[in-house]
């Protein structure tokens, strides 16, 4: 019975994710504020531990602290106290990972589990990604570094896979021909199209783009782009709706002038989730 699987599917996934937040939460206080406008030259502050300052280090190709069982129980190396996790994050992670399994379904799971792996692990990396920039106002490189590194070979991996299960090869041909590997153009498209697009408009008005939104655009563009054009765009208004819904909503409630900086970074990754588990969801429901 499908439906059951799919519910199993769903619980087992947001319990991972539960676990997965909780060692991303751990994460986030590791950055501290940095205000570029006083000193445009000094780089931001790396990863440290916020009881006694010392320096925490990640690793370098993947978006996780290099210290053995930090993610479990996020002692610090050098003082041992633990870097308190958030529960914030582990429960929207949690409802992500539910989310996903929801969208993609067991059905999908089996035909493209590239994928289903390729939007889990964007959740896992969005979220604390999404409470670094709303706590300190930073995407920060070590986590948005190691996080291409993972989600590209993911994402057009995803790609490839989906056009060759769509298009059967033919008799006789390689499993992979050529033409497939084309299928990675739409993702590597989204990334450069939203990159460029978020450089632009960074370059144009430097005050109202933080460079981290630049930074993680491109990572936002590829998983958009695996969805498709219609994606790419869907995902970027969405961002850039909810926004300004959110800052309307903020001065009309006296709690921020126009001019008070908000965070976009979780707008980014908040509408890029939305457009991918949406339309997924949208399929899903209609299946049944
Ligand atoms: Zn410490």
């Amino acid at each position: 019975m499908p439906g059951i699987a799919d519910a199993a599917l769903v619980l087992v996934l947001g319990a991972a994710g539960a676990a997965a937040g909780a060692c991303a939460g751990r994460l986030v206080p590791l950055f501290a504020r940095h205000d570029p406008a006083s000193d445009e030259d000094t780089p931001p502050p790396p990863p440290a531990c916020p009881h006694c300052g010392a320096a925490v280090p990640f690793l370098p190709w993947l978006p996780a602290v290099r210290v053995r069982g930090f993610a479990r129980s996020g002692h610090c190396p050098s003082c041992a106290q633990a870097v308190p996790t958030s529960a914030a994050v582990a429960a929207a992670t949690a409802l992500l990972f539910a989310a996903c399994g929801a969208a993609v379904g067991v059905a999908g799971a089996e035909h493209n589990p590239l994928w289903l792996a390729a939007l889990l692990f964007f959740a896992a990396v969005g979220v604390p990604l999404a409470a670094v920039d709303i706590r300190v106002q930073r995407l920060p490189n070590a986590i948005v570094g190691p996080a291409y590194l993972v989600a590209v070979p993911l994402v057009l991996g995803a790609a490839v896979l989906e056009r060759a299960a769509r298009v059967p090869a033919a008799p006789g041909a390689p499993a992979l021909a050529g033409a497939d590997l084309l299928a990675a153009a739409e993702p590597l498209g989204g990334m450069a199209g939203l990159a460029a697009l978020y450089w632009l408009l960074w370059f144009v008005y430097p005050a109202g783009m933080g460079w981290g939104d630049v930074k993680i655009a491109g990572l936002v563009g590829l998983h958009l782009g695996w969805a498709g054009p219609g994606a790419v765009v869907a995902g970027t208004l969405a961002a850039f709706v909810a926004s300004a819904v959110y800052g309307l909503a903020l001065v009309a409630l006296r709690r921020a002038t126009r001019r008070t900086r908000i965070p976009f970074g979780p707008f980014m990754i908040g509408g890029a989730l939305a457009a991918l588990l949406v339309g997924d969801l949208a399929v899903a429901t209609a299946a049944v």
